[in-house]
């Protein structure tokens, strides 16, 4: 399928006021009973918020805590006996996802509003599922518009801000395992070979460069700790562009319809950690270290596009992010297991990666991923 025949997302900005949400609804013309998911406190304030500005519309409101099945299923069931003509989901990853996947079952237009940038899943056709049997993602259709509202945006939780940044960030070494998959021909995707390295670098590495340099701005200005910088203009705009590559990740996968390129070996390490308390990206940062040291060091490479795993180490302890097994809470063991069956994850998704190059020219065992790991100072 070529790129220029799909749908992609709209970005709407929404300006200062909340006011302006349903003007901005009614030009897209989506009929008017709204199905509104969102999460608890925090998110569900703001979706109270987004109902009473809503006022020519039929809203019914749903909060979820998970994407279970059970949840998908009851929200189906809301769609159908309330004749609901479109779903809107306010929040993070678990309201998105439930209201994606739930739109795409009803095949019902689905309108985000995010209020963190926390993940690439924003515009992304992919859903999340923790508890379906498999412990990674499958694609369903990307929203029609994603509403921007920097104040809320700005406003969200720190912790939920860098971990956006750890997703970002780690589309260098799933970027780089795409390109490896294509070139020793080993790619299993639907799109073509020109289609897949296009997206790979005007979305994913473009993405990754975005929020490199916001970090780099930020480490120049010489703030004195993250928590004196929240609140700033200097921070305003870091989540601002934060959010635009995330919401370009998004874009990409949506146009390859697939998280290849965007989700890679780091992903697939971070899908094995049980330690579902901490953030997807902080998971997928931590592992995208070793990752990115593999890749310099298996295919002869300085850096990968322009990063390297020592700078990006760097970059994600200035920000809080974990660069140690010790940071994430978890036992070396767990990140060494996490390492093995992320190679067997990468297979089940059938995504040939750097653990695989690595796996067919060396032993990749226990005693090699503690070296590895070892290496790269996360043990
Ligand atoms: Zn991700």
């Amino acid at each position: 399928m070529r790129l220029s025949l799909l749908m992609l997302p709209k970005l709407i900005k929404i300006g200062n006021s909340l006011e302006n949400v349903e003007e901005e609804l009614e030009k897209l013309s989506l009929g008017n009973k709204a199905l509104i998911v969102h999460g608890k406190t925090q998110t569900c304030k703001i979706a109270e918020k987004i109902k009473r500005v809503m006022g020519d519309y039929k809203v019914i409101e749903a909060c979820v805590e998970k994407v279970s099945p059970q949840t998908v299923s009851t929200l189906q069931k809301v769609v159908k006996e309330n004749n609901i003509d479109f779903c809107l989901a306010v929040g993070g990853g678990t309201s998105i996802d439930a209201a994606k996947y739930t739109a795409y079952e009803s095949k019902k237009p689905l309108v985000v509003f995010p209020t963190a940038p926390s993940h690439d899943g924003i515009a992304s056709p992919n859903v999340s599922l923790k508890g379906w049997m498999k412990p990674y993602s499958l694609v369903a259709t990307p929203p029609i518009a994603v509403l921007y509202h920097l104040p809320t945006l700005a406003n969200a939780p720190y912790e939920l801000v860098r971990a956006g940044v750890g997703d970002a960030l780690a589309k260098y070494t799933a970027s780089r395992d795409l390109l490896l998959a294509l070139d020793t021909h080993k790619c299993e995707e639907d799109a073509s070979y020109e289609d897949l390295r296009a997206v790979a670098y005007e979305h994913f590495i473009t993405s990754a460069k975005i929020v490199t340099k916001e970090i780099e701005r930020f480490r120049e200005e010489g703030w004195e700790d993250v928590s004196s910088w929240l609140g700033t203009d200097s921070y305003k705009t870091f989540v601002s562009n934060l959010f635009f590559a995330l919401f370009s990740s998004g874009l990409g996968m949506a146009k390859i319809n697939s998280s290849v390129g965007a989700s890679g070996s780091e992903h697939n390490i971070a899908h094995a950690l049980q330690c579902n308390n901490r953030k997807h990206g902080e998971k997928v940062a931590l592992a995208s270290i070793p990752m990115l040291y593999l890749q310099q060091s298996c295919l002869n490479e300085d850096k990968i596009f322009g990063m390297d795993w020592k700078t990006i180490r760097e970059h994600l302890s200035c920000l809080g992010l974990p660069t140690t097994v010790k940071e994430l809470s978890i036992k070396d063991s767990e990140m060494v297991n996490a390492v093995l069956k992320g190679l067997q994850i990468g297979k089940m998704r059938k995504r040939y990666t750097i653990l695989d190059f690595y796996a067919e020219k060396e032993k990749l065992n226990e005693s090699s991923v503690y070296s590895i790991l070892k290496e790269t100072k996360l043990i």
